[in-house]
């Protein structure tokens, strides 16, 4: 059968572009092997309606606004190759199963990378987040650490001084430029650059750094500058040009350069919030109908 959308990803970004291309009529396949990029965390904040549920209920009320439209299926797969034909795309499963779609829509999200410090895995989504817009209401006025090895600490740092007066800069063994040393230690947040050796935490709840030169630092909580990747190949295999940051480049209804080839979500490499996700989606949704519609008429 030939679909009329496949969508890989099934996020916010996936769900919300599902919702929008099921809803024109068309017949449309989400595909998604759940491995989100918020998948750490207990709780979501600042998705209006949904603020304060885990990551699995937000997707559970997603899948749910979709079981009402029989055009509309979600498949628990991983997608592994997509060939572009002349008029379609075949995409293939990490089981062997082919299909075939006529638009695709790149809702694979993110996956980031932390810095290698023992404890970091067992913390993060718990006490130490990446997003203050996400996590910094539940960390404000606490003792905080900002572990930042790239020139991001100082942009990262002067935000989280708006949630926390005790705040303390790690760069862990990285050297941050003078200038911005000096303007943080002017707003009385103290750097530290010789390198973390552990993170040391209480079933999730972090206690303290220990650094390499043996002086422990007590903290409540944090933040971490971390790096990001795509967490599919298939924008850059497929030919899309890409952002300078590593995003996928797309207009305003989610197409890339790609004929027939949307994406949406973190992705793009914008900010990265469930609600955006959900908008993208949602104009690469409505992009795909346009081109549907357009193509038939
Ligand atoms: C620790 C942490 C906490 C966060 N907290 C918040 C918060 O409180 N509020 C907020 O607004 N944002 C938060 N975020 C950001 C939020 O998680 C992202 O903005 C959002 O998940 C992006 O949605 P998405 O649909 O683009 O990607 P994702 O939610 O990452 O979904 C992408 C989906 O694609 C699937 N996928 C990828 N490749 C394939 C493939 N080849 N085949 C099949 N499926 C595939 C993945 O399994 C995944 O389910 C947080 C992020 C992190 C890391």
């Amino acid at each position: 059968m030939l679909l009329d959308c496949a969508i890989i990803g099934g996020g916010p970004a996936g769900l919300s572009a599902a919702l929008v291309v099921g809803r024109g009529r068309k017949q449309v396949i989400v595909f998604d092997d759940e491995l989100p990029r918020n998948r750490v965390t207990q709780e979501s904040h600042g998705f209006i309606t949904n603020d304060g549920m885990t990551p699995f209920e937000i997707r559970q009320a997603g899948e749910a606004d979709l079981q009402k439209y029989p055009n509309i299926k979600i498949k628990r797969n991983r997608i592994v190759d997509i060939q572009k034909k002349e008029e379609s795309f075949t995409l293939l499963t990490h089981e062997g199963d082919a299909f075939e779609a006529k638009k695709i829509i790149l809702a694979t999200g993110l996956q980031d990378i932390l810095p290698e410090i023992e404890g970091i895995h067992d913390v993060y989504g718990k006490t130490l987040f990446s997003c203050p817009f996400c996590d910094g209401w539940e960390l404000k006025d606490k003792a905080l650490a900002l572990i930042a090895e790239n020139q991001r600490a100082l942009h990262m740092a002067k935000l989280l001084s708006n949630w926390t007066k005790d705040l303390i800069v790690f760069t862990n063994g990285h050297v941050l430029a003078e200038e911005d040393k000096a303007l943080l230690t002017a707003h009385s947040i103290q750097v530290i650059d010789v390198p973390i050796v552990l993170i040391d935490h209480d079933n999730g709840q972090l206690r303290s750094l220990q650094l390499a030169n043996g002086e422990i630092v007590r903290r409540e909580g944090g933040f971490v500058a971390s790096e990001f990747k795509q967490s599919a190949p298939f924008a850059e295999k497929l030919g899309c040009q890409m952002t300078q940051n590593g995003g996928i480049e797309t207009d305003i209804l989610g197409r890339t350069t790609v004929s027939g080839v949307f994406a949406c979500g973190d992705n793009l490499g914008g900010p990265a919030q469930l609600v955006l996700a959900a908008a993208a989606g949602s104009q690469a949704g409505m992009g795909v109908i346009h081109e549907l519609v357009q193509e038939k008429f």
